[in-house]
């Protein structure tokens, strides 16, 4: 038994952490301790270790000493909120520190301002094994006093049994998503860590789960605002933080709130006779005839042949399903991301484990598997949460996908229908509404009320009203009945009158009116009212984008955001999917240049596959081509699939975040060799991006050597203002028509012109149709901004002409703020059309 004296690594006033106003550290739930409320900004080391956790918020550190004591030092209560805002990290992870050496300087002043307590949790995170035996009495301290002894009582530890290979890590987590971590998010974050070697558990009160089964993770009932606590251990515990809390970004900018914002009505309609409320979850209006989608259970015998023979049967009916979800889901991102999810759970090591111990028990494969699904939907029913409970759905889909496999009858259960379909069902899953001909529904009713749920994810993707959480009389209607669904005021009509009907006519035929004619103009060149061609191209991330940009009026790709196409893997791509991704962008835009940015990685754009090292400052770190250039085998596999793209020559292709010269130079290389090893003999332009002050300033040297510019506001504003384009507080001061950026642009223009090279803006400041009259009067040629702003984007360029534009730019550029700019263009866009 070794003793270890921790000392103090604050000045301060020591108190018990029962005292500490936080129900995780006061209940003890992340270890024993003590803590300090501090006297002074500077935390320091309270015994030699190494750190095995810095959090690039700067806000906590853990430290891990030579006998296996981690402990954990928290400044403040709830700091992690600050964004490390007032922190600065004096350490990163994985150093070794001395004891006393500081480790953390604070802004005391602010921190009393904007944190909830200042009071710093001082932990011991193995209490069972680690037992402190001697704390310092309340009172005060100064850096380095004693605080308490540590004994190594060699108990075994509890919590997740880890790799000793790595230093463990203990944090925590928030739960950012507004509907909490429901089976998406559980999905992806099970997914994160698909690449990382470590064992990794997140706990919420008394639940603990295994962070690689979403099923698992589901049962955590975690909602939003939860803190969870992250044990991870093994060779790369230390990444596995900033791969869980980029899953929990890629959820949320996948629309964790996508469905509840489409959602028009939020509580059944009063309805009069002839009509069924419900709660609209997507929008709009149909008139068709009800088709009864049903689904019937396949017989399950208990005792199988044998568990050799059924978990043989068991694997390749997984293996057939894997097959048909992949049929199920080309390409189109909302129902990518929902079989996506369905495929994790196919393969969930908790459920196989359970399903597997049954089948050794002489169960039949179908019963095991039904035995272990239910299992954990009883267990997430259990925790009565409504958000929980619609997830599982999914579960459940899933429980019968595999089942209709191991039976047989999958591809029979798909129901025929007949034209303008308005299924009606206790409640759609997933899979059965994919397997439909979606060219034949109209809409969709539903008795089941998961508001949250993946068909209303698809249904809105597709334009589909959809009507849930119908009384049951709705079962009760015979198919073929004609119906008015009108999900806007949340009703349902059985058999509408003559009357009624004329009217809903009127009203879908004038939504479409208003979609045909933006649409038409939209399909025509854009030039300015005196003849300037101003080409208008789309931003796309998706092959379903593309085809919806093309719709919308796009004369080509400005920027296809490749990182976004491969979100979903833990694995790199490999070549060949890769080109058959861009092929089919490429086809989609039918003859249309395509400009395909390679990978934009790093800074605010996690990309799973690409785990970088833990970095104190994403933003100024790897990120983009310097990313790709530390990667450099991805970068060839990726230009090797763009080149491979036929006909050849119809991609461009674009590099994110150049600085240097030489930066192109070293790509150019690489696309000259892999030219010359497959006797290719067309000429790929290759731009750049304009997304830094260096760049922007050094344009005409960089102009020397790349093809085309392309101005991305985005970034291009958040390095000019040093605004961090990420920051909820900061959102009103990142204006891309600040005049320092402004100015900018037209320099940059200026000097592309004199490199003979055409400039585009494909940043957000594109897809602003206030902001294109100012665009073109800085001298911008090409404007690619989002699909659905692409028609009034053209719209504004035809108004005025060249003149007027430029002398807009001209008063812009004589403006000091982005609010002053903002007031010209609304002024502009009222007093001058010609
Ligand atoms: C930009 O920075 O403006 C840009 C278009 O790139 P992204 O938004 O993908 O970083
Ligand atoms: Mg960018």
């Amino acid at each position: 038994m070794t003793d270890l004296v921790l000392l103090a690594p604050l000045p301060g006033w020591v108190t018990p952490l029962d005292e500490v106003p936080d129900d995780v550290f006061a209940g003890r739930m992340l270890g024993d301790g003590l803590a300090i409320d501090p006297t002074g900004g500077t935390l320091s080391a309270p015994c030699d270790g190494l750190l095995t956790a810095v959090p690039e918020t700067a806000h906590a550190v853990t430290i891990r000493t030579e006998s296996g004591t981690e402990i954990l030092l928290h400044v403040g209560i709830d700091t992690v909120a600050l964004k490390g805002a007032g922190f600065t990290a004096l350490v990163r992870a994985g150093q070794a520190v001395r004891a006393g050496e500081p480790l953390i300087r604070f802004d005391l002043d602010r921190l009393a301002r904007n944190a909830k307590s200042l009071v710093t949790p001082v932990i011991v995170t193995e209490p069972e094994r680690f037992r402190i035996v001697e704390r310092h009495a309340t009172g005060p301290l100064r850096t380095g006093d004693p605080l308490m002894t540590v004994r190594d009582t060699g108990a075994a530890a509890a919590g997740v049994a880890g790799d000793d290979a790595g230093a463990a890590v203990t944090d925590l987590l928030v739960v950012p998503l507004p509907h909490g971590l429901h089976a998406r998010p559980a999905a992806m974050l099970a997914q994160s860590l698909k690449s990382l070697n470590a064992e990794v558990s997140l706990s919420l009160r008394d639940r603990t789960a295994n962070a690689r089964s979403a099923v698992a993770l589901l049962a955590l009932g975690a909602r939003h605002g939860d803190r969870l606590l992250l044990r991870a251990s093994g060779v790369d515990a230390a990444m596995t933080r900033a791969a869980l809390e980029r899953a929990f970004e890629r959820a949320l900018a996948q629309g964790g709130g996508a469905a509840a914002a489409q959602r028009p009505s939020s509580a059944p309609a009063t309805t009069a006779p002839g009509e069924l409320g419900g709660v609209g979850a997507t929008a709009g209006l149909a008139l068709g005839v009800a088709a009864r989608v049903a689904r019937a259970e396949p017989v399950v015998t208990e005792r199988g042949s044998g568990p050799h023979q059924e978990l043989q049967r068991l694997d390749e009916a997984r293996d057939r399903l894997r097959k048909r979800l992949a049929r199920l889901a080309p390409g189109d991102g909302a129902r990518a991301a929902i079989v996506g999810a369905h495929l994790e759970f196919l393969d969930d090591p908790e459920l196989l484990a359970a399903a597997h111990k049954q089948i050794a028990e002489d169960r039949s494969a179908g019963f095991a598997w039904r035995a272990a699904v239910r299992d954990a939907v009883r267990l997430l029913e259990s925790l009565d949460d409504a958000h929980l409970a619609a997830r599982i759905d999914d579960l459940r889909d899933l429980e019968l996908q595999l089942l209709e496999m191991l039976a047989g009858s999958a591809e029979a259960a798909a129901t025929k229908l007949p034209e303008r379909a308005i299924l009606i069902a206790r409640d759609l899953l997933p899979s059965q509404f994919l397997a439909l001909d979606a060219a034949r529904v109209a809409g969709i009713c539903t008795v089941s009320r998961a508001a949250t749920s993946h068909v209303a994810i698809l249904a809105g993707a597709m334009g589909l009203p959809m009507l849930t959480g119908v009384d049951n009389r709705l079962l009760a209607i015979a198919d073929g009945t004609p119906l008015l669904l009108d999900a806007d005021r949340g009703r349902v009509t059985i058999g509408p009158g003559a009357g009624q009907v004329a009217k809903a006519e009127e009203r879908i035929a004038e939504r479409a009116r208003i979609q045909a004619r933006l649409r038409t103009s939209a399909a025509f060149d854009c030039r300015t009212a005196d003849g300037e061609r101003i080409e208008v191209y789309a931003n796309v991330g998706s092959v379903a984008e593309a085809a919806a940009a093309v719709t919308s009026g796009a004369e080509g790709c400005g920027l296809l955001r490749t990182e976004f196409l491969f979100l979903d893997r833990a694995e790199p791509p490999d070549r060949e999917e890769q080109t058959r991704q861009y092929q089919q962008i490429v086809e989609a835009f039918a003859g249309r240049p395509v400009v395909v940015r390679t990978l934009d990685a790093g800074g605010d754009k996690a990309i799973p596959f690409l785990i970088m090292p833990p970095q104190d400052n994403p933003a100024l770190g790897l990120r983009g081509i310097r990313a790709s250039l530390w990667r450099p085998e991805l970068l060839r596999a990726q230009l090797e699939a763009i080149l491979a793209v036929r006909p050849a020559g119809r991609c461009r292709i674009l590099l994110p975040m150049v600085n240097e010269v030489a930066e192109i130079q070293a790509v150019r290389g690489i696309i000259e060799e892999l030219a010359a090893a497959s006797r290719g003999s067309v000429r790929i332009p290759l731009g750049i991006m304009i997304e830094t002050p260096a760049s922007a300033v050094n344009a005409a040297r960089l102009a020397r050597h790349a093809d085309f510019l392309s101005i991305g506001t985005n970034d291009l504003t958040q390095y000019v203002l040093a605004v961090d384009r990420t920051h909820p507080l900061l959102a009103a001061e990142l204006d891309a028509v600040h005049p320092a950026v402004l100015r900018l642009i037209g320099d940059v223009c200026s000097a592309a012109r004199a490199a003979g090279r055409g400039v585009a803006v494909c940043g957000g400041l594109a897809s602003d149709p206030a902001a294109a009259p100012l665009l073109v009067g800085l001298g911008v040629g090409e404007l690619s901004a989002v699909p659905a702003m692409i028609p009034a984007v053209k719209d504004t360029v035809r108004r005025y002409t060249l003149a007027q534009c430029r002398d807009l730019a001209r008063a812009a550029l004589e403006l000091d703020t982005a609010p002053a700019v903002r007031a010209l263009l609304a002024e502009f866009a009222v007093g001058e059309r010609p």
